[in-house]
This record gives structure tokens, sequence and C-alpha cells, in this order.
């Protein structure tokens, strides 16, 4: 059977990742699972445990990372998040294509020891905008909307390290350019 392929989603905090993600990720004919990843900040209004995350705490997170039960891990704006490794190494054996909603530096990690990871970066239609989005969320103090956007800046120069960038202006067609590549992959 072919190994799944893994595919890595990343873009600036705000850009509309999710959104664009909701589009596609029931789409079958994509064979997508999405990684849960494990984090130590705080459960957002309408978030699930064990859907958008596994909310754990930085006891529990220090332990994963000495126990090598991460593929990657970062810390963002003073949380940490990782990526459980085992579930996406069974997912992909068993021939599932696994997607990572995952950070600029958690890409950098899972390039280096996946070489053929299908990495993909989504790009704000301008700064303005994401701005706009980013507080839109309308969820978070200043003090961390400022972080936020500097993280945002910051993580745009990494664009050049993703074999794909899709801008989101329309999260529909984001969505399907995204399905198009990772069909392109499949094939
Ligand atoms: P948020 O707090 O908005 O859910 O996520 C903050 C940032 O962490 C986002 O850019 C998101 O893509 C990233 N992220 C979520 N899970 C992981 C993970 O497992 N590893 C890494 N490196 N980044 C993650």
């Amino acid at each position: 059977m072919k190994k799944g392929l893994l595919v890595v989603l990343s873009g600036p905090s705000g850009v509309g990742k999710g959104t664009v993600l909701k589009e596609f990720i029931h789409d079958a004919s994509l064979n997508l699972t999405y990684s849960i990843s494990m984090t130590t900040r705080e459960k957002r209004a309408g978030e699930e445990e064990g859907v958008n995350y596994f909310y754990v705490s930085r006891d529990r997170f220090k332990e994963a990372i000495k126990n090598d039960e991460l593929l990657e891990y970062a810390e963002f704006v003073g949380n940490y998040y990782g990526t459980p490794a085992a579930y996406v190494e069974k997912l992909r054996n068993e021939g599932k294509n696994v997607l990572l909603e995952i950070e600029v530096q958690g890409c950098t990690q899972v390039r280096e020891k996946c070489k053929d990871a299908l990495t993909i970066f989504i790009v704000p239609p301008s700064m303005e905008e994401l701005e706009r989005r980013i507080r839109g969320r309308n969820s978070e103090p200043e003090e961390v909307v400022q972080q936020r956007l500097a993280k945002a800046s910051k993580e745009l120069e990494a664009v050049g390290n993703y074999k794909y960038v899709v801008c989101n202006d329309d999260p529909l067609l984001a969505s399907q350019i995204i399905s198009l590549i990772i069909k392109r992959h499949m094939e």
C-alpha cells in the first residue's frame, strides 16, 4: 500500500487557515485526516478537547518532548504546540493522507524529518486585512493581539520555505486550489 501524504499547512495567525481548511478537510476524495495537536494554551470559546487540540499542562508537554512523542513542536506567543508523532505515522502507514496545521518553525522540523512533506503556506491579501481578521476574532487582550501581529509579520518571511503559496482572499477559492494541489500529489 502506498504511504499517505504528509500535508503541512501554515500561515500567519488570523489568515483564516481554519476557515479554508473546513472547506476541504471533509472532501472524501482527498482521503485526509486532520492531525490534532497538543497545546498548553487555554481553550477558546467554541473549541473542544480532542477536536481542536489536546489541551495539556506545561509539565505534560515537557514530558512529551522528553519522551520523543512529538514529530515537531514550537513555542508560539508563550504557549507550546506540538504534533503527536505516533498517530501521524499510523495513519500514513494505513494509506491515509495526514494534514498538519502548524506554524513555521514546526514546518522546518517536519521538512527535516520528512523530505517529501507537501508544504503549503497561506498568505493574506494584505497586512491591513490580516490585522482586521485578527481583531475580528475579538477573544484576546490587546497585548496578545500585538504579539500575534508582530509574529505574523515574522511568519510571512518564511513563505519561501514552502512548496506552494496560496492567497486567502476568498476561502472557497483558496480551498479549491489546495484540493487541486493535494490531488496532483496523490497521483
Ligand atoms: P492558535 O493558538 O491560533 O490555535 O495557534 C497558534 C499557531 O500555532 C497557529 O499558527 C497554528 O498553526 C500553530 N499550531 C497549531 N498546532 C501546532 C503544532 O502542533 N505544532 C506547531 N508547530 N504549531 C502548531
